[in-house]
């Protein structure tokens, strides 16, 4: 496929407003495809060279894009950027100047094979020289470019290609590809679960449909996607919901994947991040666990061992840090408490029962002599009230609570279910949860808040069903006049023009200013009422769902994906319990 054939797909996609339309548009694009470009077509789709959770960035700045396009063009840089002060995008300056330069001899010639090879060479260039190194390349692939492919290529370095849509959306219009409907994503999703590589999928599906996602295996480096846990509000709703289980502690840091194949770590985060680099004493103990191959969770908490005490969240989460990481290791050292394994030497555990994965797993971790790892505590009730018991031994414990697992379920990943149950201390007021809502806009603010251009948010929640947001609430508090700031100027980052895709907002909600799906802010309210204006679970003319006296608790949740929001599924059971 020719790049300008590419880039015609983005521009499509770039205007469409409907969800299932970017699903038939993906479709029509994945069908022309070959099997050979189709991984690389994925990656480019999502803005990017590698899967998500790979890091090759182009660490390219917008003042050098000037560079580029000023070469790229014969231009003057300071023609450049008048030009971007008034169109805003450099995608778009780079559009403007070369179809202002006219007809390119070379440019039908450019497959999306060559041009990504292209990009992929900028991106890696290192060392001295790299920056002027890498303004050449770039410049030189530019020029050599149609217009309308040379908005696109320009955009992908500066993290600027946002078509809105997720790797779900993918799944779907892989589906949509072979069967003109959805109807085969459940059957493609389990693969991308224990392969959360796109591109991978994409190759596999095309080549040899179902039968070619066959070949897919968990393999040590490429990330599982987590499981996660339905809640309920007490031991007996609990015991009456799955009868004889296991009770674990819920510990209150952040959550690791471990990989391990020889002396190869790779630490993913809960949003499938790679997170090695951040955490150097848990990539040296992982190398020295006795298997050659292994793939296991746990949670990391910052730990005292000398008062034997955990460390509040707001101290544990200071080690999610890329920069003076030696020195935050040392004040905060972390100890991760494993509690699930996935793979050990070649073999996949994941369809084992609980029971089972965690015999093995206490098996390895018992003869590992080993400062960071410890195995998470585990209880078998069957009584409800000595399972309550042990959730207030934890709660005095300063634990959050704790996590429920079914004894003979396999991990279930990539979903929320009742296999893991979350039953946490109770908070004051009727809803004792916090909810993750993703904001979807902003509406400029009145009196005090006009001098800042921001006075409330619009949040959504996720409906997971139809992989769209539906919103829930406009906030106006919670914030500190510093925290509106900040958040307008991340809003302002994710700033577009129309509603995206796959926002669902009734217009008498439409806020001043759109935000693509990126920022997850954790939420309160006092409780969750149905709503004749918000389209959380709205069904038909039925009323939604919105949230009473909602405010801020936590500004973002960086390391959740708006997929990763609460869902519309939640906030239905949420309301059945109040
Ligand atoms: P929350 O905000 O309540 O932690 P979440 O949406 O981040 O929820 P869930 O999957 O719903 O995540 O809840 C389980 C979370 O609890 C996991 O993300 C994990 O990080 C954490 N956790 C702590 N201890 C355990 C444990 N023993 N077993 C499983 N998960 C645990």
């Amino acid at each position: 496929m020719y790049f300008s054939e590419l880039a015609s797909f983005f521009q499509k996609l770039e205007t469409t407003d409907s969800r299932n339309a970017m699903t038939e548009i993906l479709a029509d694009l994945f069908s022309q495809a070959s099997a050979a470009e189709i991984d690389k077509i994925c990656y480019l789709c999502l803005g990017r060279l590698v899967p998500q959770y790979e890091s090759y960035e182009f660490n390219l700045a917008e003042k050098l894009m000037f560079e580029v396009l000023a070469k790229a063009y014969g231009k003057d840089k300071e023609a450049v950027k008048t030009l971007y002060g008034r169109l805003g995008d450099l995608g778009g300056v780079a559009q403007a100047l070369a179809s202002e330069k006219g007809e390119v001899k070379s440019i039908k010639d450019s497959t999306v094979e060559e041009v990504f090879t292209k990009l992929w060479e900028v991106a890696g260039v290192e060392g001295e020289g790299s920056v002027e190194k890498k303004i050449n390349l770039l410049a030189e692939l530019i020029a050599s470019l149609a217009p309308i492919s040379a908005k696109y290529a320009v955009r992908i370095p500066l993290k600027k290609l946002r078509l809105g849509f997720s790797d779900m959306t993918i799944l779907d219009s892989l589906s949509f590809m072979k069967k003109k409907d959805k109807s085969l994503r459940k059957k493609i999703e389990p693969f991308y679960n224990i392969s959360a590589d796109i591109g991978k999928i994409a190759r596999a599906f095309k080549e040899k449909d179902l039968e070619g996602l066959e070949s897919i295996r968990i393999v040590p480096g490429t990330p599982i996607r987590t499981a996660s846990a339905e809640r309920l509000p007490n031991a007996e709703a609990i015991i009456a919901k799955i009868g004889k289980c296991a009770a674990e502690p819920k510990y209150d840091g952040f959550r690791v994947q471990i990989h391990k194949k020889d002396q190869e770590v790779h630490i993913f985060s809960r949003n499938l991040e790679e997170m090695s680099a951040s955490f150097p004493e848990i990539s040296a103990a992982t190398k020295k666990i006795s298997v050659s191959s292994i793939i296991f969770e746990g949670e990391a908490i910052g730990f005292n061992s000398e008062t034997q005490e955990f460390l509040p969240f707001q101290e544990t989460v200071q080690r999610k840090r890329k920069y003076g990481i030696t020195e935050m290791a040392k004040k905060i050292p972390l100890k991760v408490f494993v509690f699930d394994l996935f793979f050990r030497e070649g073999q996949k555990l994941i369809d084992q029962p609980y029971h089972q994965r965690r015999q093995q797993l206490e098996e390895i971790f018992r003869k590992s002599q080993s400062d960071v790892f410890a195995i998470a505590e585990k209880k078998i009730f069957e009584q409800a009230c000595d399972l309550e018991a042990f959730f207030q031994e934890k709660i005095s414990q300063g634990l959050e609570g704790v996590v429920v697992k079914k004894l003979d379920a396999p991990y279930e990943a990539g979903s929320r279910g009742f296999s893991w149950i979350k039953y946490k201390r109770e908070e004051k007021g009727a809803l004792d949860d916090t909810l993750d809502c993703l904001i979807m806009g902003y509406y400029y603010g009145r009196g005090k808040r006009a001098g800042f251009g921001i006075g409330a948010l619009l949040v959504a929640v996720y409906n997971a069903a139809e992989d769209v947001f539906e919103s829930i609430a406009k906030i106006g508090t919670g914030l500190t006049d510093e925290q509106w700031m900040e958040i307008k100027k991340e809003c302002d980052a994710l700033k577009v023009e129309g509603k995206p895709a796959r926002y669902k907002v009734h217009k008498d909600l439409n806020p001043q200013v759109w935000v693509l799906p990126k920022l997850v802010t954790v939420v309160r309210a006092d409780e969750i009422t149905k709503s004749p204006l918000h389209t959380a679970g709205k069904i038909g003319a039925e009323a939604g769902y919105a949230l009473r006296f909602p405010r801020v608790m936590e500004l973002l949740r960086h390391d959740k994906k708006p997929e990763d929001a609460t869902t519309v599924k939640e906030i239905t059971e949420l309301y059945g319990m109040q």
